[in-house]
């Protein structure tokens, strides 16, 4: 097992720990906020696997079934995520359809206190180890969030009324429902082919003027967050010479990919090319 395979079953082990404190407290001492609370924490496991798995597939280099590469692969683990947390929105939809009274045990918010203690040990133990595990922390600081207002509402439901951690329930609830509305647009916007930043455009627009070439036509799309594709159609100046053209295109085509992550294929006018393409372009 290498290290990081090693510190990812720790981190694995821990969340899973912290999901099963909040289930027995939901499950056993009668709070329905912490009930929900375990609910998207079986979610976020499931979600992290599938995170983590497309992660890895993603950055696999083009090959016979994947000729622009497996990026997009990444959004495997968001569809993913998106399923494991409807159909717990669906669980604690219908557990909270039926407002009955019930009755919080003051052990309730305790174990919500030990699902938060083992969270932040999660989150301190992927920060310190890098990187690498920098998503694996922003995840599961909404899990420390969504303890917060448990406890709280836990506690106030074992000391006053069932009614306050009922209304927590629903609070986390709602938020789920807006963490689903929220990586839905993502995802929405990705599959839609936008189009980068009007900055970028621009940028792009420049670096290839920097160089002399003129574009006349470009089209780009977004694969993920960080990488972009597409195709340019340039002119150049009269009389430029065709071994110069390729030149400056194979480095126009480098310097997109360096500066703006961006897989972009160039290629010149029609117009320019007219009928000397043996000395000039
Ligand atoms: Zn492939």
């Amino acid at each position: 097992m290498t290290s990081g395979n090693l510190r990812l079953t720790v981190l694995f082990s821990l969340s899973a720990l912290a999901a099963a404190f909040k289930i027995v407290g939901g499950i056993v001492y009668g709070s329905k906020s912490l009930l929900v609370d375990a609910l998207t924490s079986i979610a976020n496991l499931v979600a992290l696997a599938a995170t983590i798995t497309y992660f890895m597939r993603s950055l696999r280099p083009p090959d016979e079934d994947h000729h622009y590469g497996h990026r997009r692969l990444t959004y495997g683990g968001t569809i993913l995520t998106l399923m494991s947390y409807s159909f717990v929105a669906g669980i604690a939809v219908t557990e909270l359809m039926s407002p009955k009274p019930y009755s919080v045990s003051i052990n309730a918010p305790i174990l919500a206190v030990l699902g938060f203690a083992t969270y932040s040990v999660v989150i301190t133990l992927s920060r310190r180890w890098g990187k690498a595990f920098l998503p694996y922390s922003v995840f599961t600081v909404s899990e420390l969030i969504e303890s917060g207002v448990v406890i709280a509402s836990s506690v106030a439901g074992a000391l006053y009324s069932y009614i306050i951690d009922y209304a927590g329930a629903w609070v986390l609830a709602a938020y789920i429902f807006y963490e689903l509305a929220s990586i839905t647009c993502d995802v929405i916007k990705i599959v839609g082919d936008t189009a980068p930043p009007q900055s970028t455009v621009q940028e792009i627009t420049r670096t290839l003027r920097d160089l002399g070439l003129e574009p006349v036509r470009m089209r780009l799309r977004m694969v993920d967050d960080a990488t972009l594709h597409g195709d340019v159609v340039i002119r150049v100046p009269p009389g430029t010479r065709v071994d110069e053209v390729n030149d400056l295109i194979a480095e126009a085509e480098r310097v997109i990919k360096e500066r703006f992550n961006a897989d972009v294929t160039i290629a010149l006018e029609a117009a320019s090319r007219g009928g000397r393409e043996g000395k000039e372009a």
